[in-house]
């Protein structure tokens, strides 16, 4: 055991989280006193009692942030102001670098390191991105005739509900909270009841920095309680969901039963990894795809689970993707060295081993792992898994796993690979491989998803665009097109008399 290793368990069994709701400045109770048991899925250790908002606390939580947005002590600052504010709570979140690390892991399942490495500065970076955006965009003038002024300016849409998954708690919130408040809107944060340590230490950080009272609000809870009530409030303007289509689905109701507020859906997604038999460097391809695929426990949204592999190459990748795999096999997230971890919950781990019943039923191959792993620990882990002889149609290709579970269907032509790409209800990412310059380009073109890799997967950064075509969601999280969530455009016509 690594002292590194001993340090978190230490530190682990030390922590005491406050699952209170942060509304209007301030850490409170569930108003009927509710709480629901939160438990760590690394060993199902009882991490403490969390508040269990309802419709009576969202609403609380949503007058506030009606408040605080209608006397303009957050949205009629300055850019230049909001900026200062944002850069010290990145700054504070960089701080509390380990006690969010920590909290992230412990409530999620991810391997340490990862949290470390990977989450909080990811989230640091996006809030600190945003804040230096606010005050270097400027509006617009329109090109009318002389005898007129067309000023096209943005502004905040007001209260904004957030509602984010769990497997990227803080990073989720952050694409939200990072444009969402740099613009001046209020936000009230409902993180998934799977992990919702992390966004009410963010609210408090955010506190500490200077941020009004009232301009970010945390209420834990339950979809059909919390999620359900902030998303049916009548005085929120938006909702910007991260999580199931299933769910993604829901939010389109509850907007068109309540005021027709704006939603912005980012949904699942069932990536596409095209490898041709013209990509030479077969064991990169092989070798990243492992990493794409296994990193998280598999439960990321853009994970490369359908890989199309040209006929020709096909054994001979499955050989080198096989002998990856184990590299990736599960262990004590608290351990420094873990590079895959438990599985959110019971009932991850349980969707996650259906599917692979699934495969195996259905007649693919599974060429490695397809097991459940450290049962003794009392946590959730599956070994990272392999099939082979993958067809499009089966379920474990058509629909998303959410763990670490990728499948390989082989392909004959060019168009063949671009049909079952994009034979999918899905369409958040996909990959191409290809040495063919022009190969590359026509396949990138062809393939229907929001962000289209060419001869690589991991690139990644805050500048850029996130978001899915089809049913994967709408609207974009992260860069400047984010700001088009979360502001109106509003235009003033100003009549200009003749001298
Ligand atoms: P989920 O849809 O079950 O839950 C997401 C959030 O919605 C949680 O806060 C949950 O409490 C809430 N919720 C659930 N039911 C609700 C209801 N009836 N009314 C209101 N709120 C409700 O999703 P999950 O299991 O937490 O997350 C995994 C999903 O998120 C996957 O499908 C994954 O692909 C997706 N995801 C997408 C992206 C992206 O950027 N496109 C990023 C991360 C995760």
């Amino acid at each position: 055991m690594s002292t590194a290793a001993t340090d978190w368990r230490a530190r682990a069994a030390d922590l005491r989280p406050d699952g209170r709701a942060v509304i209007d400045g301030r850490r409170v109770a569930a108003a009927d006193g509710q709480t629901f048991d939160k438990h760590s899925p690394i060993d199902h250790r009882l991490l403490g009692p969390v508040a269990r908002g309802q419709a009576a606390d969202v609403d609380a939580a949503v007058r506030s942030a009606r408040a605080a947005f209608d006397d303009g002590r957050w949205a009629g600052r300055p850019p230049a102001a909001r900026k200062k504010v944002l850069q010290r709570f990145a700054d504070k979140i960089l701080a509390a670098k380990d006690e969010l690390a920590l909290l992230e892991t412990l409530d999620m399942g991810k391997p340490i390191q990862y949290s470390l490495s990977v989450d909080v500065p990811a989230t640091a970076r996006c809030i600190a991105w945003y804040a230096e955006a606010v005050d270097k965009v400027y509006d617009e003038i329109a090109p009318t005739a002389r005898s007129a002024l067309a000023l096209i300016t943005r502004e905040p849409v007001g209260v904004v509900g957030a509602i984010v998954p769990w497997n990227y708690p803080m990073i989720m919130a952050a694409w939200k909270l990072g444009p969402a408040l740099a613009a001046g809107n209020s936000v009230v944060l409902k993180p998934s009841e799977k992990s919702p340590y992390t966004a009410l230490r963010l609210a408090e950080l955010a506190l500490e920095a200077g941020l009004p009272p009232g301009v970010f609000n945390v209420v834990p809870g339950f979809g059909h309680e919390a999620g359900e009530a902030l998303a049916l409030h009548m005085e929120v303007d938006a909702i910007g969901f991260t999580g199931s289509t299933r769910t993604g689905r829901r939010m389109l109701e509850y907007a068109s039963r309540s005021n027709l507020k704006r939603v912005y859906n980012e949904l699942g997604g069932k990536s596409a990894f095209v490898v041709f038999d013209d990509f030479a460097d077969l064991e990169r391809a092989a070798k990243t795809v492992a990493g794409s695929m296994f990193f998280n426990q598999g439960e990321s949204c853009n994970a490369p689970s359908r890989v199309l592999v040209h006929e020709s190459i096909a054994d001979r990748f499955v050989e080198i993707v096989a002998a990856e795999a184990p590299k990736y096999r599960p262990a004590d997230p608290l351990d420094a060295a873990t590079v895959m971890g438990a599985l959110v919950d019971a009932t991850q781990l349980n969707t996650v081993m259906g599917y692979i019943d699934a495969g195996l039923s259905e007649g693919a191959r599974c060429v490695t792992g397809g097991r459940q792993a450290r049962a003794e620990t009392g946590g959730f882990y599956v070994e990272p898994t392999v099939f082979d002889g993958v067809a499009n149609s089966m379920k474990i290709a058509r629909e998303e796993i959410f763990g670490p579970v990728m499948g390989v269907i082989r392909f004959g032509t060019e168009a063949e690979a671009i049909a079952i790409a994009n034979d999918s209800p899905y369409g958040l990412q996909a990959s191409v491989w290809s040495d063919n310059v022009n190969r590359a380009h026509r396949v990138a073109r062809a393939l229907r998803a929001g962000t289209v890799h060419v001869n690589q997967y991991d690139e990644d950064d805050i500048t850029v665009p996130f978001g899915g075509y089809k049913q994967s969601g709408n609207g974009r999280d992260k860069s400047l097109h984010a700001f088009d969530k979360y502001t109106e455009l509003k235009t003033t016509w100003l009549r200009i008399d003749a001298a």
